[in-house]
């Protein structure tokens, strides 16, 4: 029989019960190192007591009230994302899909408005994730993700990832905009170099597109800047975001310039739950930290002396480990065996990684972590390539035997 749980995952057989920072202990008492961090979601680590103590104050005065109403916990944390980034205004939502789905809705409206009603498609990029939604598989386009699913939601092309010749040649007159991820997640912690981001943004601007980036895992401080394109110094004019905004409470937004959010009227776009009084409590509550003087750089600290220490279990377990990439703290190890035995081996490890695109496992720990949860994860993974070794070595004896 079925289990009444939907079987769309291929599920780990662990359960957590609690968390502190970058640790988290099973039900049954195990101790895990996470650098998973619910996939870039917790920035802040396991029950941060800043966050505990806004949900907690939060929940004793109003947890939800309807967009009918002002709802000052919104206003506050939408003029915090305006000020930290290019945009002019932010809509409020529940995840990264759905600010998918607004940054989309956005692009097209623009050109309804400014009379360009045929400019509805979107270029997207080889390795994209956008979300699991009809519109954000179609943007994604990824093969696995749509398969089933037909028909696929039209408005959407895809170009190979970092050529601009090929991105250019698929402009035509239906085009309104381009949809990038500055870092792909999903796709194996692959970022976009400031050539090809500023490429993009030349090209909407010589073509009247408009440039909308995805900035769901990437954003939010992960790569130690609060916005990952402040890297290229290449401002959008739309982002979506999500993950780490709520340090673990469900959140998204979507954000853009005035000259694209004039045109989202009252009555053209709703949520009953976005920006309700206690997810904005509790994201406002993450950028208090986040926000807070030398916070940043402290996340560029880390995120440095991470990568030395990955890149020394790399040049220590070369047969295991390919490379190190990625920036912050939003890193990833290019495996030679395939990454989903490396992560399984990671949780007989009592380590906790995340497998992405291009055999890569993805290092994403919460942005508090300093050099003890350093040191924790250079020993998980030793132990992990030590054991992966010993099955491989196993393994071929036994073959040739
Ligand atoms: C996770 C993710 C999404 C989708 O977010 P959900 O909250 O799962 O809907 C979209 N884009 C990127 C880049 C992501 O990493």
């Amino acid at each position: 029989m079925i289990s009444p749980v939907m079987p769309t995952y291929a599920r780990a057989d662990l359960a957590f019960a609690r968390g502190e920072g970058a640790w988290i202990w099973t039900t049954d008492g195990r101790k895990f190192l996470d650098l998973v961090s619910g996939i870039a979601v917790n920035a802040l680590g396991h029950c941060h007591p800043a966050l505990v103590a806004a949900v907690k104050a939060q929940a004793e005065k109003l947890w939800h009230c309807s967009n009918l109403y002002r709802i000052p916990e919104q206003e506050k944390l939408c003029q915090r994302l305006v000020e930290t980034s290019f945009a002019d205004a932010a809509f409020i939502c529940n995840s990264g899909a759905e600010a998918l789905e607004g940054a989309i809705k956005a692009c097209r409206k623009y050109h309804y408005e400014t009379g360009n009603p045929q400019k509805t498609t979107i270029i997207t990029v080889e390795g994209a994730f956008h979300g699991r939604t009809l519109a954000t598989i179609a943007a994604g386009r990824q093969a696995k993700h749509l398969k089933g699913f037909d028909p696929v939601t039209p408005g959407f092309v895809q170009v190979p990832f970092g050529n601009l010749n090929a991105l250019r040649n698929a402009i035509t007159s239906e085009v309104g905009g381009i949809l990038f991820e500055p870092v792909q997640g999903e796709g194996g912690i692959r970022a976009g170099s400031e050539d090809y981001l500023r490429g993009l943004r030349a090209a909407c601007d010589e073509f009247g597109l408009l440039l909308i980036f995805d900035e769901v895992q990437c954003g939010n401080g992960r790569t130690g800047k609060l916005w990952a394109y402040e890297w290229a110094g290449v401002a959008p004019d739309i982002m979506a975001t999500a993950k780490g905004l709520g340090g673990g409470f469900p959140i998204g937004a979507w954000l853009a310039t005035e000259r694209v959010a004039k045109h989202m009227s009252a009555g053209t776009h709703g949520s009953t739950f976005g920006g309700n009084p206690l997810a904005c409590a509790v994201a406002n509550a993450v950028y208090d930290v986040i926000l807070a003087p030398g916070f940043l750089e402290r996340v560029q600290e880390s995120g440095k002396a991470m990568k030395a220490a990955l890149q020394g279990v790399v040049a220590r377990n070369g047969d295991i480990f390919a490379e190190v990439r990625g920036s912050g703290l939003m890193l990833g190890l290019a495996c030679n065996p395939p990454n989903g035995d490396l992560y399984a081996i990671g949780h007989e490890c009592e380590l906790l990684t995340v497998p992405a695109g291009d055999n890569v496992l993805r290092i994403l720990p919460p942005l508090t972590v300093g050099k003890a949860e350093i040191e924790a994860a250079v020993e998980r993974l030793e132990k992990v390539a030590a054991t992966a070794r010993a099955r491989i070595q196993a393994a071929a004896k036994g073959a040739a035997q």
